[in-house]
C-alpha cells in the first residue's frame, strides 16, 4: 500500500527537477532550488505597452516555457505558488504598487475554465495576495465571449480576437481604485491592453499589468 501511494505521488510530482532532471530534495516540488535561483538571477523585466506599465518576473525562455506548460496543461498547480510568491515579493518592494486596492486575474471564459479545471492566473493571484497582503477579486472582470487561443493566431489578428471579449460586473467596486492585473504570460499584450481599457472605462484610477513571463 505504501509503495502504491509513493508511486502515485511520484507520478503527480516526479522526484526529479523538470528543468535540469537533478534529483529533488523532499521539500522541493517539480523544480530544484538551483534552477529557481538561476531563474531569479535573470532580472525582473519592466516595460511599457501603449504607455501602460508592465512588470514581469522573468523574460520568456525555454525554462519558463516548461514551467508554464507544466502549470497550465499538465496540472502542476504548485508551480503557481512559486511564481506568485516571487511576484508578491517584487510588489512589496515597489513603492508605486504595493498599496494598490485589488489584484485581478485575467479571466478565462467559463467553458475553458471548466475544461482546464482552474485558471492559472487565479492561482498566481492567490500566492501574490498571500505574500503582499493585497485584496483579490475574481468576480469584477469576466470574459463573456469565447476567444480563440491567442498563441495560435498571427500577431496582427490578436487585438481583434479579444476586442469586446471582457466586461466589468461591478463598476462601483473599482471606481477610483488602483488595480494590479495578473496574467501568466504576456506576449503581444493584446489581452492585457483590452482588459486595461475595460477597467479604465469602468472607472479604475490606475491599472498596472503584472505577469510571470514577458515575451515582447
Ligand atoms: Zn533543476
Amino acid at each position: 500500500m505504501k509503495k502504491l501511494l509513493k508511486d502515485l505521488l511520484d507520478f503527480v510530482y516526479p522526484p526529479y527537477c523538470i528543468l535540469c532532471e537533478a534529483d529533488l530534495e523532499p521539500e522541493n516540488k517539480l523544480v530544484c532550488e538551483k534552477c529557481w535561483e538561476r531563474l531569479e538571477s535573470s532580472s525582473t523585466m519592466e516595460t511599457q505597452i501603449s504607455k501602460h506599465r508592465i512588470l514581469a518576473l522573468y523574460p520568456f525562455s525555454n525554462d519558463v516555457r516548461t514551467i508554464i506548460h507544466n502549470l497550465k496543461y499538465l496540472n502542476k498547480r504548485h508551480l503557481a505558488v512559486n511564481l506568485g510568491s516571487a511576484i508578491g515579493k517584487i510588489i512589496v518592494e515597489d513603492k508605486n504598487i504595493r498599496k494598490c486596492d485589488f489584484l485581478i486575474p485575467i479571466p478565462l471564459h467559463k467553458v475553458k475554465q471548466r475544461s482546464r479545471g482552474f485558471n492559472q492566473s487565479e492561482l498566481i493571484v492567490d500566492a501574490i495576495a498571500e505574500v503582499a497582503s493585497i485584496e483579490k477579486d475574481y468576480r469584477i472582470l469576466i470574459r463573456h465571449r469565447y476567444t480563440k487561443n491567442q498563441a495560435a493566431l498571427p500577431m496582427r489578428e490578436r487585438a481583434a480576437n479579444v476586442k469586446g471579449a471582457f466586461s466589468v460586473l461591478n463598476k462601483s467596486r473599482i471606481e477610483g481604485k488602483k488595480i494590479i492585473l495578473v496574467d501568466d504570460v504576456i506576449t503581444t499584450g493584446s489581452t492585457m491592453l483590452e482588459c486595461i481599457k475595460v477597467l479604465k472605462e469602468a472607472g479604475a484610477k490606475e491599472v498596472t499589468a503584472v505577469s510571470a513571463a514577458l515575451a515582447v
